[in-house]
């Protein structure tokens, strides 16, 4: 990967508590590839909420590569909030993702509309005055799924971005052009912070029944195509789906893109493989 275009992995806490030591052997891993950075999600409301500060202090302390910690307004008093960034901060972790989160199904919808943070703008604001970290976003190609369309959604991107963001890192898309889209229109709109093209290997076909439509990115017909060639048997399935997530990455280099942002699924093998291909 050339330099100009920045390298990062997100990875997440495993669900089981068995799985947890595996994604220190992950991460040991994936330090290897170089990686610019690595972000690690938040599970609002989960029995693993607390082990994203664990992980970003583990990158950051012992691989000595950027960490950074997801945080929601979803689950996140004011003084929760402040709780975490004194234990992120305590842990050397200077770098967090802020987002406005999705409800958990076990949240009501009443809870949900009473967070105190409502827009991961008000959560960005709080930061900025409250702390000093370095805070990055969240953005959407191809709309946030609640937008009533892009532009609207591209005002509030404005807005948050002046609240103090200095990186967007994109939700995951699978048609480049929808990317070069976004991208003129975001510049457009005076956004100039980095923008980190959120690249999701699709290496089985179960993937797209549950992390991608909940994404409601699209999947062009090429994928929809491979998926349905490849979906039954595992391995081609492997194999194709590295290979349509390099030429995605290709294609975004030669277009200059600021960095590719690998969601890792915590897969050593297929993130390796990508990596080694780019
Ligand atoms: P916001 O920026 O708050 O936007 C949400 C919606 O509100 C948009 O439609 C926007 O247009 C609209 N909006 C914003 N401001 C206003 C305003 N002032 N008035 C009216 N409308 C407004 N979820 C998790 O729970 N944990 C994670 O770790 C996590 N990691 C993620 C990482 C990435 C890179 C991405 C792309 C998403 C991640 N998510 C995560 C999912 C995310 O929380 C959801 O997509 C959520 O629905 C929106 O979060 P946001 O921060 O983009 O929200």
């Amino acid at each position: 990967m050339s330099r100009n275009t920045s390298l990062s992995f997100e990875v997440f806490p495993p669900k089981k508590e068995e799985e947890f030591e595996n994604i220190f052997d992950f991460l040991r891993e994936a330090a290897k590839l170089h990686p610019d950075f690595i972000s690690c999600t938040y599970g609002a409301g989960g029995s693993r909420a607390g082990k994203t500060i664990e992980i970003a202090s583990f990158i950051q302390k012992e691989l000595g590569i950027d960490a950074i910690a997801h945080i929601t307004c979803v689950g996140f008093t004011r003084a929760d909030l402040e709780k975490n960034c004194e234990a992120l901060q305590a842990a050397g972790v200077n770098r967090v993702l802020a987002l406005r989160g999705d409800r958990p199904q076990h949240m009501t919808d009443e809870q949900f509309n009473s967070r105190e943070f409502f827009y991961a703008t008000d959560l960005v604001r709080y930061l900025k005055e409250h702390t000093s970290m370095q805070i990055s976003g969240a953005c959407y190609p191809e709309k946030h799924f609640e937008a009533p369309g892009l532009e609207e959604d591209l005002i509030h991107l404005k807005e948050k971005v002046d609240a103090g963001v200095s990186s967007l890192v994109t939700q995951m898309f699978f048609d480049n052009t929808c990317f070069y889209r976004f991208m003129e229109l975001v510049r457009a709109k005076g956004i100039s912070v980095p923008v980190h093209a959120g690249i999701m290997p699709i290496t089985t076909a179960k993937q797209l029944g549950t992390t991608v439509s909940l994404s409601g990115s699209s999947v062009p017909k090429e994928l929809a195509d491979l998926i349905a060639t490849y979906g039954e048997n595992k391995e081609d399935m492997r194999k194709a789906g590295i290979d349509y997530a390099v030429r995605q990455i290709r294609d975004l280099k030669e277009h200059g893109v600021d960095g590719i942002h690998i969601y890792s699924m915590n897969k050593l093998k297929t993130t390796k493989e990508i990596c080694g291909m780019i």
